[in-house]
């Protein structure tokens, strides 16, 4: 039973970094000491606005280490490989996951199937057979990172639109979900990339990962139908969680369009539903970060080959000791922060 330094939710709004001890892995699962964590937009809203966290857990999901022990079953892992975890756990053998559709494996309890403990020394992934993947040669931790959660949610939202090369796509805020959802854009061959952001480094970071046009929050709904010659985008992305966005999305998608929604409504009790007609005949789909070590292994695939690079997004770096002032850096948006590569 490892004892470890982990990043707990300590309050509400409040993380600190404590001692624990960590169990030993049981059956299925894999104990991993981590090499690389960073923090996400979900770890501000488990802190903030999702009660149903407790206090005292463990934070963080976006996590590369090494294994360090495997529990009974484990297959596929030993210890010593070199890993990347998915945030979201699969069992591979329930319904869902054998419908391809990991991320909201049954087993694991989906929506609670997601990676707590990260941002520690060490964590646990359960179904680690399926939830893991070996990072190739080429592919090192600030690379692999990526694929844990907004690569593979960025990536998602596109996918899950099912857009098609020289579509159409307006993708609404530039954090890092949408960022990677601009390179999923990107690379699916969309055209035009129309990135929607009013921080300054956001918007350079947008053009920089593919965006062909980047335009204001006040004025994105003028703009983009001024790009689309009127006609609306094929598919609009919702990456930030709130009402206005949600609706800008569905106002600016074309008749037979698709509004893909990514963002976290933690934040909102309820999120509605415009009745002007611009939601009439569009299709609306959400979705969870897509799972599964196949998952893994085809985006570490698409970063080894050259043919995706998130990593300009890691615009800082920090250690698991300052973890408590790089939440307020990433929570408050200082200094440009995107992404923080955060060592032991
Ligand atoms: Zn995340
Ligand atoms: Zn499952």
């Amino acid at each position: 039973m490892p004892r470890v330094k982990t990043c707990v939710k300590e309050d509400t709004g409040k993380v600190a970094l404590v001692e624990h001890d960590l169990p030993d892995p049981g059956p299925g699962q894999a104990l991993i000491r981590t090499t690389l964590t960073t923090i996400c937009g979900s770890d501000i809203h488990i802190c903030d606005d999702i009660p149903e966290v407790p206090l005292g857990m463990p934070m963080g999901h976006e996590g590369v280490g090494i294994v360090e022990a495997v529990g009974e079953g484990v297959e596929r892992f030993s210890p010593g490989d070199k890993v990347v975890a998915c945030c979201l756990m699969s069992c591979g053998s329930c319904d869902r996951c054998n419908d391809d559709q990991m991320g909201i494996c049954e087993t694991l309890g989906a929506p609670m199937n997601l990676v707590f403990g990260a941002q520690g020394e060490a964590f646990i992934c359960s179904g680690a057979d399926h939830s893991l993947a070996r990072l190739p040669k080429g592919v090192d931790d600030r690379q692999a990172m990526f694929v844990a959660d907004v690569l593979s949610t960025g990536f998602g939202a596109i996918e899950r639109a099912e857009l098609r090369a020289g579509q159409s796509v307006a993708i609404f805020a530039q954090g890092p979900v949408g960022l990677c959802a601009t390179l999923g854009a990107k690379h699916y061959g969309a055209e035009p990339i129309i990135a929607v952001e009013g921080l300054p480094e956001r918007r350079e970071m947008a053009k920089r990962l593919g965006a062909t046009h980047v335009v204001s929050p006040g004025n994105a709904q003028e703009e983009i139908m001024k790009i689309t010659g009127g006609r609306g985008v094929d598919v609009a992305v919702e990456c930030l969680g709130k009402q206005e966005t949600f609706e800008n999305c569905c106002k600016v998608t074309r008749l037979g369009g698709t509004v893909s929604s990514v963002g976290v409504y933690a934040g909102i009790p309820s999120l509605s539903l415009p009745t002007d007609g611009s939601f009439v005949h569009r299709k609306i789909v959400t979705t969870f970060c897509p799972a599964g070590a196949r998952r893994l292994e085809y985006l570490l695939d698409l970063i080894e080959t050259g043919k995706v690079d998130p990593t300009p997004m890691l615009t800082h770096d920090s250690t698991l000791a300052n973890i408590v002032e790089s939440y307020d850096q990433f929570r408050h948006r200082h200094d440009g922060v995107i992404k923080i590569a955060i060592t032991m």
